[in-house]
């Protein structure tokens, strides 16, 4: 069964209830949550097919994947066979370009009115696509407006740096919920981004940080360009992009853009209310300290793949938001190194691995770090640390993941 792709983890919330130091309102808000993911898991499960479905029907990606006509390109018999693969390819790129060259920005922002049906009841429409920002009176949580502002800067910072036209890259409109009923969290499902409210005791919101609503857009450009099954080492591959992307968007989008020395590489940092000790939801820089608090637990993720928890799909769906931490890593060492922005160093790398054709369905780390130091051009060396420094080339556990 495919999963919803939340920002919070099933294992913070099953932390919370487990510790039972938290306000009783809000242990069952963690359980109403975790009840309502694993009812919507169903309908991601149908979309993820539907979009697969629409993916088949385009005639640009072709029945024969782009990896078997490199394949091709370089090593067919005749030099005839290996051009038409190279121009094949050529072609299909030039579509590709072609297809996100046009701007196409269309939000509307829906008050979900807490219900808890998905997708919510899109009869209460808060903003559209070139509105004015509502005012304090309208919107008195500013949840409406900062997911308006998000969704828009997130478009942008696709749009401008990776000619990416929306999340399908045909400019697909991009609508949001807030006021969600009874979530602790935010979610992409397929289609749309959903929003619950914060309680300003455990959770503080989750719109106003622009990692996270680019986190959610960017498992859609995942889900459209290389869908990676959302299990496992696939599945932490899958986290860590859109971990990637989204704190690459806040490095932009924020008010001053921050290479990647100034970034503090924090992913939901302002989650946690006042009285949670923790930083951030998860730390690229570090993984494994984002969090420490007796209400709450302890942030699990390893920085290096000798710290890899071997879970089942039971337990955070094998570990996707656990030992992402290392390819997290790779991420931060990456940018670090090249130095400067990140969406102009490491970005366009990792861009290039996942938008290849290359990243197959069942890609493991080791398959993701090989891509990215294909397509490093000059960085190759440093690109090439980067994944060495957190356990590359993760040898040892291969056959048995
Ligand atoms: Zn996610």
């Amino acid at each position: 069964m495919a999963p919803l792709c939340a920002i919070v983890p099933q294992y913070v919330l099953e932390g919370i209830i487990e510790k039972g130091l938290a306000p009783q309102p809000i242990i069952n808000r963690c359980q109403s949550t975790i009840e309502k993911t694993k009812q919507l898991q169903d309908v991601r499960e149908a979309q993820g097919q539907s979009i697969a479905a629409v993916q088949q029907q385009q005639p640009s990606q072709g029945i024969i994947p782009p990896y078997i006509l490199e394949s091709i390109a370089r090593n067919a018999v005749t030099e005839q066979q290996r051009e038409a693969a190279r121009h094949t390819l050529a072609q299909r790129t030039e579509h590709r370009i072609a297809a996100g060259r046009v701007r196409h920005l269309n939000r509307t922002v829906y008050d979900a009115q807490n219900s808890r049906d998905n997708p919510p009841p899109r009869d209460s429409i808060l903003l559209k696509e070139g509105a004015k920002p509502l005012s304090a009176a309208e919107d008195p949580t500013n949840n409406a407006n900062e997911c308006y502002i998000g969704l828009g800067k997130t478009y942008d910072f696709y749009f401008n740096f990776f000619q990416q036209n929306s999340f399908d890259n045909k400019g697909i409109s991009l609508d949001g919920f807030v006021h969600a009923g009874d979530l602790y969290n935010a979610y992409f499902d397929g289609k749309q981004l959903v929003f619950g409210d914060g309680d300003g005791v455990i959770f503080n919101g989750f719109t106003d940080e622009l990692d996270v609503i680019g986190h959610e857009f960017t498992h859609g450009v995942v889900q459209y360009t290389s869908p990676l099954p959302y299990r496992y080492q696939t599945g932490a591959l899958n986290e860590s992009l859109a971990d990637a992307f989204g704190t690459m968007v806040k490095q932009w989008g924020e008010s001053n853009p921050q290479t990647a020395d100034q970034a503090n590489w924090l992913i939901g940092e302002g989650i946690w209310a006042a009285g949670v000790n923790g930083r951030a939801l998860r730390d690229m820089k570090n993984p494994g300290t984002a969090y420490n608090d007796a209400q709450v637990g302890k942030d699990p993720q390893p920085a290096h793949w000798k710290d890899f928890k071997k879970l089942p799909y039971s337990n955070d769906q094998g570990g996707v938001h656990i030992n992402s931490g290392i390819p997290n890593r790779a991420f931060f060492l990456a940018a670090t190194m090249i130095g400067g922005y990140a969406w102009e160093g490491a970005g366009p790398i990792w861009y290039r691995a996942l938008s290849s054709g290359k990243l197959r369905q069942d890609a493991i780390f080791k398959d993701f770090a090989d891509l990215t130091i294909e397509n490093a051009g000059q960085h190759v060396d440093k690109v090439r640390e980067a994944w060495t420094l957190v356990g590359y080339p993760f040898s040892e556990k291969r056959d048995e993941l």
